[in-house]
């Protein structure tokens, strides 16, 4: 008898750990991703900062699933999902499924403002993370030799918009950044000239830890030179600038840290979902009206049975992998709905890295910062980092910039950057099609 046909779209967290866990001697498993890679996202500001290299961050997914006899992968494009026939449009090909499970994550979003894409890249993939990282580089290149002093404070502003975690590891790592390589390697331009700004529109940063680590954060990040400003909302941005109720800000590069939403894919969906495009699922992971489908990880918006709201972070992922996994193992997708068993989240924690020696933590009553909470921090996003050859080289990679300051993933490459460094100006970006 020919086994189901479980399709899986996304080799994220949820889709790789659902395919690590899943008994493949029972299921015929399909897993599906644009990219030939995973990901490990809570890194991605390393390499946005010259801390990191790329493959230090990422695995190919064939080589982190090899031992996963009998799983299928394909590198393809979902474009839409079709509930009702059981079928998924991809840009090469259409697969039926039995089962479908979506882990398409999350992406960059600007509130209703698309526009501002242009001028203040987010991050999310690794091009985001590259073309920052040369942006960034390329700007204390031209800082280096412009005579004109108000440009070259212009060229040596960062602005990045945003004061969640990713917002403040961006800002603590380009502070650092500019005041320990530009200190040591260039030698016209002033280190302290070097100008990160972080605006938040709430009035704490990190809004989803407790207030007092909130305001550590905000300490540590002043301490290091980082200019914050809470309580304030963006009006615009338009090219190498940030318009603010009562003032603008000139600087030569914007970055947003501000927001996401779920994969619009989630649109073609004959369910409705939430404002952020996420897919409400019901308590076993389905979607409602249809008991063979399940989504998980960032794509999904859920309240669990002990009444938390799941959040957007890898671990969520990780254990809806593993539930669903589950599910289908121990044969519970064969009971009805009511019967099948509830996923509840199991929250471990929270912690966001500042710079070197901070950082803030929590888990349950415990609250940590500064020091401890940055040891915790290396460990842990050691701990699960994939692939024993990307751990080696990233503790490799931390003890090297620990004890010498020194950012080794600087190298600015592809023929834009050379024309660039060769004084061609550097043009308004065109709008994406
Ligand atoms: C900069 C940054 C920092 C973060 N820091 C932390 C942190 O410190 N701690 C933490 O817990 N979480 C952090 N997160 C959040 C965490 O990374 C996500 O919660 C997690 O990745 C969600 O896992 P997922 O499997 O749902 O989606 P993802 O890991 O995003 O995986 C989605 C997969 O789907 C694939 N895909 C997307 N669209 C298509 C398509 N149309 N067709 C085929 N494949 C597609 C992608 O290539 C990707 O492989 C961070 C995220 C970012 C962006």
């Amino acid at each position: 008898m020919a086994k189901p046909h479980i399709l899986v779209l996304g080799a994220g967290f949820a889709g790789a750990t659902f395919c690590k866990k899943i008994d493949t001697s029972r299921y015929d498993v399909t897993l599906v991703d644009r990219q030939n890679h995973h990901l490990f996202q809570p890194l991605l500001y390393q390499v946005a900062s010259s801390g990191l290299a790329v493959p230090e961050i990422a695995q190919p997914i064939r080589m982190m699933l090899s031992r996963k006899r009998g799983l299928k992968i394909l590198m393809d494009e979902a474009k839409s999902i079709n509930l009702d026939q059981n079928l998924v449009e991809f840009s090469n090909r259409k697969i039926e499924y039995d089962y479908l499970v979506i882990g398409l994550g999350a992406v960059t979003s600007y509130f209703g403002h698309p526009e501002w894409e242009r001028y203040a890249p987010g991050l999310k993939s690794i091009k985001d993370a590259t073309t920052i990282r040369r942006n960034i580089l390329y700007a204390y290149e031209k800082a280096e030799g412009e005579t004109n002093p108000e440009k070259r404070r212009e060229l040596m502003t960062t602005v990045v918009i945003g004061g969640g975690p990713t917002g403040v590891e961006l800002a603590g790592a380009f502070i650092e950044l500019a005041q320990h390589v530009l200190a040591r390697d260039y030698t016209e331009i002033n280190p302290a000239e070097a100008k990160v700004i972080l605006i938040e529109a709430g009035p704490k940063l990190l809004g989803h830890m407790h207030p007092k680590l909130s305001e550590s954060a905000l300490r540590q990040l002043e301490g290091m030179g980082v200019d914050v400003r809470l309580n304030t909302m963006v009006q615009d941005i338009r090219h190498h600038e940030v318009v603010l109720k009562d003032m603008a800000i000139k600087a030569g590069n914007i970055i947003w840290g501000a927001g996401v939403a779920a994969n619009p894919i989630t649109n073609s969906l004959s369910i409705k979902v939430d404002r952020g495009g996420r897919i409400p699922v019901l308590p076993d992971l389905s979607l409602p009206g249809f008991p063979n489908a399940f989504a998980l990880g960032d794509v999904v918006s859920l309240v669990d049975p002990k009444g938390q709201k799941v959040p957007g972070v890898s671990p969520a992922a990780i254990q809806m992998g593993q539930f669903t996994a589950k599910l289908f193992n121990n044969d519970d997708i064969k009971e009805t709905l009511e019967e099948r068993p509830e996923y509840v989240y199991w929250d471990k924690g929270m912690m966001a890295t500042i710079g070197r020696s901070k950082a803030v933590a929590q888990s349950g009553k415990l609250r940590f910062s500064g020091f401890p909470a940055w040891l915790a921090w290396l460990f842990i996003h050691l701990l699960f980092l994939v692939g024993f050859r990307n751990k080696a080289f990233v503790l490799a990679q931390w003890i090297y910039h620990y004890f010498t300051y020194r950012r080794g993933a600087r190298i600015i490459h592809s023929s834009e950057d050379l024309d660039n460094a060769n004084g061609k100006e550097m043009e308004e970006p065109k709008p994406k099609d």
